[in-house]
């Protein structure tokens, strides 16, 4: 190519008047819409305008230059430019990146990005106070001169904060602006505090100082790579990161910080704000429109530097990110199963390279892949061997159920009920754990066996007795007991037990064994939102309770020193199932519950009832080896070409019409594609065939690691004819087979 071809493709950095932009909308749209540029607008790509759509108006962003499909006299004029910055260009090289990688619309992903599309709207403007340059003389009181007094050391204030430094009334900012000593100006948004990066963290063990060494470096030299920080709960994970979000910070860049329950957070927040004396932005479901709204402008305007979030925090429009850490990079919370189906845990690397910048995963038990990636040379990994202080990592023992014999309708077992009574007495505190909501997950008529099931969902209704309500954990769908049995040949009056227990159940065991001990419940039904985690941290932390029963809710993250007895009712519970990664997220799930045992002084103990005490999960547990069963699951998807050494993605066919979901789910089966390295299984009734009332059927393709699988799922779709009222899925990594 010669330099002449080569200036003909370069793309314009400036459109005027008569040029042809191409424009994407943040809804689910294939492409992008061509545009005119009005007469005197001159629109950079990233700019954000208001552009007609049929009759409507809506906003987009313009993507680059005229795609051509539609001609020049049929176009629409872009309708106005909107007075924000642009989407920053890493931000759309993202959602590009994002769409292509999951097949969604580029315009769904945009629409992640967009979240809040009121933030494109003028900010009101405040009225703030400031000292003149020249004041006349004036009358001084006491509350007049502590007003200046603020006012000379530091920047304009609103009069309510500036009543609240000085400690006066709004009155005495309004008497000096009368008397000319002070003048008021318009202030966008206060800029928010930039967080006290210049203090100094805890002193760092050498292990801990080696991690935050290399993680400080790489954030200064910038650059892509990507930081395995692999270390046992306590070992100062955090500790660690917290030194490479100060590095970031003193480099003038910003940091986002990705947790998977951030919401219920509450030790994790306040660990931030003493150690950076002001507050992180947050970004998640809990979050309030508004301050969304908030964060979302001032972002472009580079104001927030260190934000922490859930999964979507990864499309916010960072102006420049100088660091992204996933905590827990493990969890399956990472993965967003609906709408745009992704993992953020694999996009934050991804956002990473787009921005050449370090990324870290954190955690225990790093996943497989990260594992895999490491081993590869791909990763660097950060190892932190020892919780901090030495304090010892608690003995896991296995109870062994198929001797240690339960009574009818109880799941304590002698073992652990001893263990429990033995903490009791100590005076220390103890954790039930049993990875199940309500009371019972089964409910079935003693005559007749019928079993209630969810009328939208295949699952059965779970008994909520706090509730008193049975509940379907798929569509929320809820019902009473009812007096008779449904069933027609039945109708039987009274009949219907409770099968198998929940964490409601448990703790009405534990009642019966230990009356006089005080327990809490910890589930999402009662743990939901920032207050309510805050305060069973509160009443753990006080001794207000001996024992928490609770789901993998109380798994993560939190520290209490009086916590010495873990006991887990059902450590089988996530084994059974065709799911590719059930022994590893068992272990996984496991671990991190074991790991809230035994913290400061007190020793932990950790005992797991299972009835498979040989099965290679149970056996790493108990011998704390998870090199060798990390190992050996590795040896096992080598040997299969499952990931991360093959590739996987599902079709999700549903509709409300079961015939028609058959017919659409045998016309892909047929034009499955025939390509070398890939097969495809199914159609096959989803675990869950039956779903808020739409039927399912599942599909499969498997393929090796080099094949295009994007462009294989692409063609294959669309040569399948799918009827509009069936919707076909695509899950490029699936987590989740149900
Ligand atoms: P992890 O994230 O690996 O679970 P944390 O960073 O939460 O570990 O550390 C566990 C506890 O030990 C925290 O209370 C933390 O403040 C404390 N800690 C860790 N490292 C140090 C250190 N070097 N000096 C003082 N306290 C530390
Ligand atoms: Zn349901």
């Amino acid at each position: 190519m010669s330099a002449d071809d080569s200036s003909s493709i370069v793309e314009k950095t400036q459109y005027v008047g008569g040029d042809v932009v191409s424009v994407l909308l943040p809804l689910p749209l294939g492409t992008t819409y061509d545009y005119l540029v009005d007469d005197g607008q001159i629109l950079g790509i990233g700019d954000f305008v208001d552009v007609p759509l049929g009759t409507a108006r809506t906003r987009g962003v313009v993507w680059g230059p005229a795609t051509g499909d539609v001609s020049r006299e049929r176009l629409k004029p872009v309708a106005g430019q909107l007075d924000t910055a642009p989407l920053p260009a890493e931000s759309a090289a993202f959602v590009s990146w994002v769409s292509r990688y999951t097949l969604s619309p580029p315009g769904a992903v945009l629409r992640m990005a967009m979240s809040v599309p009121e933030a494109l709207d003028p900010a009101k403007t405040t009225t703030a106070f400031t000292l003149r340059a020249d004041p006349p003389s004036f009358k001084s009181t006491p509350a007049r001169e502590r007003v200046i007094a603020v006012l000379n050391d530091g920047p304009p204030r609103t009069a309510s904060d500036l009543a609240r430094e000085a400690g006066t009334s709004p009155g005495v900012a309004k008497g000096l602006l009368a008397a000319g000593v002070l003048e008021t100006l318009s202030i966008a948004a206060a800029v928010p505090p930039v967080p006290h990066f210049e203090t100094a963290g805890p002193t760092l063990s050498a292990a801990q100082k080696t991690a935050a060494d290399t993680l400080c470096r790489a954030v200064q030299d910038r650059g892509f790579a990507v930081h395995v920080l692999d270390g046992v709960p306590g070992s100062g994970k955090t500790e660690v990161y917290f030194e490479a979000i100060a590095a970031t910070l003193r480099a003038g860049r910003q940091a986002l910080i990705m947790l998977p329950e951030i919401a219920l957070s509450a030790q994790w927040r306040n660990r931030f704000t003493e150690r950076f004396g002001v507050k992180p932005f947050e970004w998640h479901s809990d979050v309030t429109r508004a301050r969304k709204r908030d964060t979302w402008r001032a972002l472009t305007k580079g104001g927030p530097r260190v934000v922490v979030g859930a999964r979507s925090s990864l499309f916010l429009p960072y102006p420049d990110l100088g660091v992204i850490v996933a905590d827990e990079e493990h969890e399956a919370a990472y993965k967003q199963e609906d709408g745009v189906i992704y993992n953020a845990r694999d996009m934050a690397v991804v956002r990473a390279r787009i921005s050449d910048i370090p990324v870290v995963l954190a955690s225990a038990t790093p996943s497989l892949e990260s594992v895999v990636n490491a081993s590869a040379g791909r990763y660097n990994t950060l190892h932190l061997p020892e919780r901090h202080a030495g304090v010892a990592l608690p003995d896991v023992e296995l109870i062994d159920m198929r001797t240690d014999k339960l009574p009818a309708a109880r799941w304590i077992s002698p073992t652990l009920r001893e263990a429990l009574r033995k903490t009791f007495d100590k005076g220390e505190q103890a954790m039930l754990f049993l990875n199940r909501r309500g009371y019972a997950p089964l409910t079935l008529c003693r005559d007749c066996g019928h079993r209630l099931q969810c009328p939208n969902c295949s699952a059965w209704m779970v008994d909520h007795r706090l509730l008193g309500r049975l509940q379907c954990h798929h569509c929320g769908y809820s019902m009473s007991l009812p007096h008779k049995c449904p069933a027609e040949t039945c109708g039987a009056e009274d009949s219907f037990v409770a099968c198998g227990p929940g964490v409601e159940r448990l703790a009405e065991e534990l009642t019966t064994l230990f009356p006089d001990i005080r327990h809490t419940l910890a589930a999402s039904d009662t743990i939901h939102s920032p207050r309510t985690a805050e305060a069973l941290v509160r009443a753990i932390e006080n001794h207000d309770v001996d024992v928490i029963v609770g789901t993998q809710i109380v798994a993560k993250g939190y520290h209490f020193p009086l916590l010495t007895l873990v006991g887990v009712v059902d450590a089988d519970l996530g084994l059974s199932g065709g799911d590719l990664r059930a022994a590893e997220r068992t272990y996984q799930l496991l671990y991190q519950v074991a790991g809230r045992a035994g913290r400061a002084q007190h020793p932990g103990r950790v005992m797991l009832q299972t009835y498979l005490p040989e099965h290679p999960v149970m056996a790493a547990l108990a011998s704390a080896d998870r090199r060798t069963f990390m190992a050996t699951e590795t040896r096992a998807r080598k040997a299969t070409g499952m990931p991360p050494f093959g590739r996987l993605a599902a079709l999700i066919v549903s509709g409300k019409d079961e015939a028609r979901v058959d017919k659409a789910a045998s016309a892909l089966g047929r034009a499955a594609p025939r390509h070398e390295g890939v097969q495809v299984f199914g159609p096959a009734p989803a675990p869950i065939s039956l779903l808020r009332g739409r039927h399912r059927r599942r599909l499969l393709l498997k393929a090796k690691k080099d094949v295009p699988v994007q462009a294989i799922l692409k063609q294959w779709i669309r040569s399948a004819r799918i009827p509009k009222k069936i919707r076909v899925q695509v899950d490029v990594d699936p987590y989740s087979f149900m």
